[in-house]
């Protein structure tokens, strides 16, 4: 990609109130839009990056049995009326009513929509368990959308819904997903905790969050410096400083953090509510026993810039980096030709070929955060310049040796 092209470019100032890291230097690069508060556009690199992430889920996912759907976003009042949560996610869901005056809920979670779904389907315990995900758009009536995209109103998840002949087989596909999401979130490049919390208005029994530790975060957690018992701030009863109830030899420690995941069992409750049942192996009616489970897509983005930045700009991980490549062309460079055997090679790069000095052009590449630079320039002759966002150290290597490096 010409960066001549590239919509739109970056601005050198942060919005007007924009107080958290992610909101100013994603706005600035040029990743996201802010239309409204809590609503944003993913512009093209945005996208890029939610892409890499929606595709890095979806890989983890497929390997333990989950199908990919796309649910409808706009439901009718009785779906969530068989299970009262018309009334009582009364504060979080936007409603509306057409023209003939029937009620409707943009989707805020999906756990009713799957399951009406799943029960035209599935009627026999030869038809168990089931596992389906969607990336889509949830709508949530957020009292304070602040934090950049960390919260918006109008905000993209990644929600999977599972259901089970027994508790048993959802325990273990439960701890499936915990696995799964440990892989999704290290092949990224975080430094997950798996965290427990209580279930919450949704469920009675222990959950799991998938935390991020990060100054700016509005949870809070209690973790061992030792193994990885953790636990929120919701149900923590121990004393921080004291010995990890695990391991008994770490100590325990607190952090804020961002919650970018989370798992939930529910149970029967829901099933039941919405009169679901299947045939056991007896030939009696049984209940489904529904598991839940969501990541934040865009908000995944955000924690990765609240972790991964400097006070020069966004540092990328390769995984989830819009380009492979940041290619800066200067007077005298041969940038056409390296961009040119890139390209072939199938790397992604942007290559800075606009009619702007060597300063801002390294200012750019330092705010967009593109995990390797390559400079071609009168000085560099028939080399080009190497060096990582992440450190400062530099290298002159000809074509071979930098497609060889890419590898
Ligand atoms: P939080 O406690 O932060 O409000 P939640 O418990 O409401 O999160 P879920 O309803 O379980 O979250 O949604 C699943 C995932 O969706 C969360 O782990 C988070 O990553 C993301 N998410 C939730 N609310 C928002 C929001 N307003 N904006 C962006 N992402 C969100
Ligand atoms: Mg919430």
């Amino acid at each position: 990609m010409r960066q001549s092209e590239l919509f739109p470019k970056t601005l050198k100032e942060a919005p007007k109130g924009a107080e958290s890291v992610n909101h100013k230097l994603l706005v600035r690069a040029g990743f996201v839009d802010q239309m409204m508060a809590g609503s944003w556009t993913l512009m093209p690199m945005g996208k890029k990056v939610v892409n890499k992430i929606n595709k890095i889920i979806s890989e983890e996912l497929n390997k333990i049995g989950a199908q990919e759907i796309l649910m409808p976003l706009m439901h009718p009042k009785n779906i969530w009326n068989e299970t009262g949560r018309w009334d009582k996610a009364d504060e979080i869901m936007y409603k509306l009513t057409d023209a003939r005056k029937r009620d409707f809920a943009l989707s805020f979670t999906h756990e009713e929509i799957f399951l009406d779904l799943a029960r035209k389907h599935v009627f026999s315990y030869q038809d168990l368990p089931l596992a389906l995900y969607h990336f889509s758009t949830k709508f949530r009536n957020e009292l304070r959308a602040k934090s950049g995209v960390l919260r918006g109103r109008e905000f993209m998840m990644k929600d999977l819904y599972s259901i089970h002949a027994s508790q048993d087989d959802l325990d273990e596909y439960y701890w499936k997903v915990a696995e799964a999401y440990k892989n999704i979130f290290a092949c990224i490049g975080f430094d997950m905790h798996v965290v427990e919390a209580g279930g919450g208005v949704f469920t009675e029994g222990i959950t799991h969050e998938m935390q991020v530790f990060a100054d700016s975060g509005e949870d809070f957690v209690y973790y061992c410096d030792k193994c990885d018992w953790a636990q929120n701030k919701e149900i923590f009863k121990l004393k921080e400083g004291g010995v990890c109830p695990k391991c008994k030899e770490g100590i325990i420690g607190s952090s804020k953090s961002i919650e970018v995941g989370n798992i939930f069992r529910f149970g029967t409750s829901y099933s039941e509510k919405m009169n679901f049942t299947y045939t056991d192996e007896n030939g009696y009616k049984k209940y489904p026993y529904l598991g839940s489970y969501g990541i934040g897509t865009t908000r995944t983005m955000g924690a990765w810039v609240e972790v991964s930045h400097d006070e020069r700009g966004i540092i990328w991980s390769p995984e989830i980096s819009p380009f492979a490549v940041h290619l800066i062309d200067l007077p005298g460079g041969r940038g056409q030709a390296i961009y040119d055997s890139l390209i072939e090679l199938g790397v992604e790069v942007l290559w800075d070929d606009r009619q702007t000095g060597a300063g801002e052009k390294f200012a750019d590449a330092d705010l967009i955060g593109i995990p390797v630079r390559l400079v071609s320039s009168e000085k560099t002759g028939e080399k080009y310049e190497w060096k990582m966002r992440n450190s400062d150290g530099t290298e002159y290597l000809d074509l071979e040796q930098v497609l060889n490096k890419l590898k």
